[in-house]
Order: structure tokens, then C-alpha cells, then sequence
């Protein structure tokens, strides 16, 4: 079973006196630079074919400047860890897409290239990934993986870590504990750059911090804003409520018109067009002028706001449906993997979009797996919304506008986005989803279940409707003859 536990951060006020902050601040230059030096020696392993990155050796240890202490050095290893653990994660999806757009003759070429990718191992030198099972690829799939990472890592570089400001001090360098003192609830004892001389920090707590589920951890996370102020922030672990084991399972699926459309016919949260008209259009004009003036984007905090607008309107409209589809009978959600384009909207518009609706539905789904105990399951998307959920005919003609979905071959007619909820739903069940299918390997799956339940060519049939003949009814004989293929 894997460990569903998780990790909520909460920030807590703290009373301590200037003195002791600034002694906790006065670290953070030394642990950028520690940072730096450790991100510098895992990254050299990374590159040598290691994939999962552990303590530093004996040796490395030994050579680690003093400006820190050797806890304080374990600690950092830590923080790096943690954050090349995340690219790795980002890399893997990524990379995921684009072996799929790759265009190849040879498929075990790709199917090895997966395989690289998901062990993360891009930069192996030895073919043989896995021993105990046996997991073998070729020279050319290693090359070809390494040249795909390095161009990758070159798109999405490694963080600069001289500029994080956060220092993620475990218990042996930031010890918490609860206080029996009436004015403050835990202490954290830092280690600072005296060596046995820890200041002691006192935090207070709040209701809802108090009341969340879970154990405060022997961790904490001290950030040091560049105006110098240092804010404490608490973990608390918790474990997760049972999976549901009743309850129905729903496909969904993301539009922008209509946030959601259900497997069960229902669609959820209309996004009112104009109010994303309106932005958009405010957006680009703000884009315009700020090029005329020679301002970057990133530097203009109007710009900042206006993103930060369009971002909360998504997560509060995303946060408030899905949590009105967990208080139904519903045990697991089916989703796509997410594409949040939209016609009619500038590029500028759909990227804020599709980053905020990535992000937001990712966390609000993480959430309700462990709050709600709703299982979570993703689906490859491609080709969900040209997909006949009646008969499996795809064609893109299918669907005829953003809203209508009619189907050339059965002439079933609903909701376009309806639809494509139910394929997605259908989807879930067998084969994980199709997740590491190319979009042409699940076009050739569902070609292939088509031609087994009707004993029709479906590129035949797209060949004709691509030509533009009338819609081919299955209901009408007619379509048999124009087809030359004999009723089943
Ligand atoms: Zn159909």
C-alpha cells in the first residue's frame, strides 16, 4: 500500500525579539550558499546516471566547507534533494509528451524511451535499467534519452538556489517543541552560525492550525523576506480518510465554457465568456502599453494583479464545484490528463488559464483524495472529444461546434463536452488509462475496438465524411452500400 499521508505547511506569528530574528536571518546567506555547493555536487551525480539522490558520501562530507555545521550541512542535502526531487517529477511529465510527439518509424524505440523516462534514468550509461526485472534498453534509446534531458534541462533549468529564501531546517537544526508557557505554544530552537549557541523562537498557534488534522512535525521552514523580516512556518502530518468503496464513478471533463462537464449529464460552474472577454482584452492592452514603454512584464505589478485576479477567479470556481460533486455519492473521479485551451481568447489568456486550471484542479484533487478519501483517476485525453460515446466512431467532424456533438456514424447528438465526460469515463476502465499511449496509438485502439463491434472500416468511413458526403447513419442501410463493407 503506498503512504497517503501528507504534509500541510502553516505559518505561525512568533513573539520573538529582534535580537534573536536577526541572529536566525544572519543564516540564510551561508545556507544559499551551502545550497549552491550541494545542488553543485548532486547535480554531477544526476549527470553521471544516478537517479535517486541520498545522503552525501563520507567523503563529500568531509570536504564541505565549515561556514556550516554538519547538521545543519545534512539539513541542506535535504533541501536540495527535495527540489531536484520536484524537476525530476516536472521532467518526467514533460518529457512524457514529448517522446509522444516524436515522430518515428520504430515504436520499440519509444517504447524504450518511456521506459527511460519513467525511471527517471536519462542519464544512465548502462543498458540494463532494472536488474531484478529484467529491464533492458538499447545504446541509441540511452543516447537519444540523454539528448532529449539535456535539451529539456535546457528549456527548464535546475532553480537557482543563491536566491531561495526559504531554509527547510529539519529537527536536528530546528528542533520544535511544545511550550508550557502561557505566551507561546511551541518553540523552535534554531541553530544559527554560533556554534552551542541555538536561539529559541516562540510561535503561537491558531484555530485553525489547532484544529487541523495531524502531528506537528520536527521540522520548520524559516523565510527571511529581503526587507529581513523571518516568518516560521509548522508541518503538520495527517493521515487520510478511508477510500470511499461506494458510490458512483464520474467522468469529467474540463471546458472553460462550462468548468465541468459530467459523465452523467450535468454541466457545473458556466464561466461567464464575457467576464474572460473583458480580461482578456484588459490583459493585452495592459501587454501593449507596457511594451511601448519598454517595462518587462514580470516587473509591472498592474500586470502582476491583473494575473493574480484571473488566477483566484479559476481556483475559487474550481475549489467550490468540486467540492459540491464530493458531497455527492461519488467514489472515484475520472480525469484527463488537463488542456485548458479555448477558442476565441488570446494565446496570452489561455496560457494564465491553463496554468492556473493545472495547478488548481491538481491541488484540489490531491485534496480530496486525502480529505475526502475520492479516488482520483487519469486518463489519456487525446481524442476524448471527437469520440462518439454510443458507437466509439471518431471523427472530428463529429463534433460540429464548441457545444454540439453529432455523430456521423449512430447520429447520437448531446452535449459536446457531456461526451467527451463519458469517454473519459470509459476510458478508466482497462489498459491504465491509455495513459502512455501517442495520440495516433489511441486512435489505432479505438479504430480497433470500432471495427470489432461493427465490422466497418472507421478510416473509411472519415475518408467519406472527410469528402464532405452527408452524415453516415448506422440506422440508414444506405450507409453499408456507400461504404462497400457488408452489415454485421
Ligand atoms: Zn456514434
Amino acid at each position: 500500500m503506498t503512504d497517503r499521508s501528507t504534509m500541510r505547511t502553516y505559518r505561525l506569528p512568533t513573539t520573538a525579539n529582534r535580537g534573536k530574528l536577526d541572529a536566525v536571518a544572519a543564516v540564510l546567506p551561508w545556507w544559499q550558499r551551502g545550497l549552491v555547493h550541494v545542488q553543485y555536487i548532486q547535480v554531477r551525480k544526476l549527470k553521471a546516471g544516478q537517479t535517486e539522490l541520498g545522503w552525501l558520501q563520507s567523503g563529500e562530507k568531509k570536504s564541505l566547507p565549515s561556514y556550516l555545521s554538519q547538521r545543519q550541512w545534512n539539513s541542506v542535502t535535504s533541501q536540495v534533494n527535495a527540489v531536484l526531487a520536484a524537476w525530476q517529477t516536472a521532467a518526467k511529465v514533460g518529457l512524457r509528451a514529448v517522446i509522444r510527439a516524436l515522430r518515428f518509424e520504430d515504436e520499440e524505440l519509444r517504447r524504450q524511451l518511456y521506459r527511460i523516462n519513467a525511471r527517471k534514468a536519462w542519464w544512465a550509461v548502462d543498458c540494463v535499467l532494472d536488474a531484478r526485472h529484467g529491464v533492458m534498453v538499447s545504446e541509441e534509446a540511452l543516447r537519444m534519452s540523454t539528448v532529449l534531458a539535456n535539451e529539456w534541462l535546457r528549456k527548464h533549468p535546475f532553480p537557482n538556489l543563491s536566491e531561495v529564501r526559504t531554509m527547510a531546517m529539519d529537527g536536528t537544526v530546528a528542533r520544535v517543541s511544545v511550550s508550557d508557557k502561557p505566551h507561546a505554544d511551541y518553540w523552535v530552537k534554531v541553530s544559527t552560525l554560533e556554534k552551542r549557541n541555538p536561539v529559541s523562537i516562540p510561535l503561537r498557534g491558531y484555530d485553525y492550525f489547532n484544529d487541523a488534522p495531524g502531528e506537528v512535525r520536527n521540522f520548520c521552514q524559516i523565510s527571511v523576506s529581503t526587507t529581513g523580516d523571518v516568518c516560521f512556518t509548522l508541518v503538520k502530518k495527517s493521515q487520510p480518510t478511508q477510500l470511499r468503496i461506494e458510490g458512483e464513478s464520474v467522468g469529467l471533463d474540463w471546458g472553460l465554457r462550462n468548468i465541468f462537464a459530467t459523465s452523467g449529464g450535468k454541466l457545473l460552474g458556466q464561466t461567464p465568456y464575457r467576464w474572460l472577454c473583458e480580461r482578456d482584452t484588459e490583459l493585452n492592452d495592459l501587454a501593449v502599453s507596457l511594451q511601448r514603454q519598454g517595462i518587462r512584464l514580470r516587473d509591472s505589478k498592474r500586470y502582476a494583479r491583473l494575473n493574480r485576479r484571473i488566477r483566484e477567479y479559476v481556483r475559487n470556481e474550481v475549489g467550490r464545484i468540486l467540492n459540491r460533486l464530493a458531497g455527492e455519492d461519488i467514489r472515484e473521479m475520472v480525469v484527463e490528463e488537463l488542456d485548458f485551451r479555448m477558442g476565441g481568447l488570446s494565446r496570452r489568456l489561455n496560457r494564465i488559464m491553463s496554468r492556473a486550471g493545472r495547478a488548481t484542479v491538481g491541488a484540489k484533487l490531491a485534496s480530496l483524495v486525502e480529505t475526502r478519501g475520492i479516488t482520483v483517476t487519469k486518463v489519456n485525453s487525446a481524442h476524448t472529444s471527437r469520440c462518439c460515446s454510443g458507437c466509439g466512431y471518431v471523427d472530428k467532424k463529429n463534433r460540429i461546434s464548441q457545444e454540439r456533438f453529432s455523430c456521423r456514424f449512430c447520429g447520437k447528438k448531446l452535449h459536446a463536452d457531456i461526451n467527451a465526460a463519458r469517454n473519459i469515463l470509459g476510458r478508466s476502465q482497462g489498459q491504465g488509462g491509455l495513459c502512455d499511449f501517442s495520440k495516433e496509438q489511441v486512435l489505432a485502439e479505438m479504430d480497433w475496438s470500432f471495427r470489432a463491434r461493427w465490422r466497418i472500416e472507421p478510416t473509411l468511413l472519415r475518408e467519406r465524411s472527410h469528402a464532405g458526403a452527408v452524415p453516415l447513419r448506422r440506422s440508414n442501410n444506405d450507409v453499408n452500400r456507400r461504404c462497400g463493407v457488408t452489415a454485421p
